[in-house]
């Protein structure tokens, strides 16, 4: 199962992929979160992605396509990945169609997931993460017991930087002047699907899985 999650940031890309990673034991790639984990490590790569990130802008392409090379011959990755925030650009699609060549492999699906951007912004203000145990919550949707406070390990929840809603709306911005032209490049590769993000998780989860099993 080598899959692409495509959509907003906010659309539940992340969600969705941490489901589909138990139920196929195949690793979910997040570009974003090894980006925020090279960030927070102070590794050069991090600090030279920092500054894109916290303006919402993207992280140069060279920097992300050899993130992802990498990644993807690891021996993980033998029966399957997902991706997740990756590809962002049509030569960031290029470049990963290059590698999977090299590699032997073909993409199955790519799910795009479709959305409401107004309703993403309040979605994506509203998170709050905790920075020990990495769980996740929203003011509104998922509110942790005591405010502001981690219900797993009792840490002080945190925004994201790039959450901020000013950063949001320039996201968005990026993904449609960006990643928007790739729905179409999927489409004309045979490969797209799109599915209604604005569900429920639980829908949606039902919703692509009865999309990979047509595909078995
Ligand atoms: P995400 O968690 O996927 O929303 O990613 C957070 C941030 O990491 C993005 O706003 C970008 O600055 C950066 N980033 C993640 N994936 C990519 C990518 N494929 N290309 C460029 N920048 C990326």
């Amino acid at each position: 199962m080598k899959l692409i999650l495509l959509g907003p940031p906010g659309a539940g890309k992340g969600t969705q992929a941490k489901l589909l990673v138990q139920k196929f034991a195949i690793p979910q790639i997040s570009t974003g979160d090894i980006l925020r984990a090279a960030v927070k490590d102070g590794t050069p790569m991090g600090v030279k992605a920092k500054s894109f990130m916290d303006a919402g802008g993207l992280v140069p392409d060279e920097v992300v396509v050899g993130i992802v090379k990498e990644r993807l011959q690891k021996d993980d990755c033998s029966n399957g990945f997902i991706l997740d925030g990756f590809p962002r650009t049509l030569p960031q699609a290029d470049a990963l169609q290059d590698t999977l060549k090299s590699l032997d492999k073909n993409l199955d699906a790519v799910i795009s997931l479709e959305v409401d951007i107004e309703a993403l912004v309040e979605r994506l203000t509203g998170r709050r993460s905790c920075p020990a145990c990495g769980a996740g919550f929203h003011v509104k949707y998922e509110p942790p017991k005591q405010d502001g406070i981690c219900d797993k390990c009792g840490a002080a929840l945190i925004q994201r930087d790039d959450d901020r809603e000013e950063t949001i709306r320039n996201r968005m911005q990026v993904y449609q002047d960006q990643t928007l032209p790739l729905v179409t490049y999927y489409q004309q590769a045979g490969l797209l699907s799109k599915v209604d993000g604005m569900l429920p998780i639980g829908e949606v989860t039902v919703l692509i899985d009865a999309l990979l099993k047509g595909l078995r």
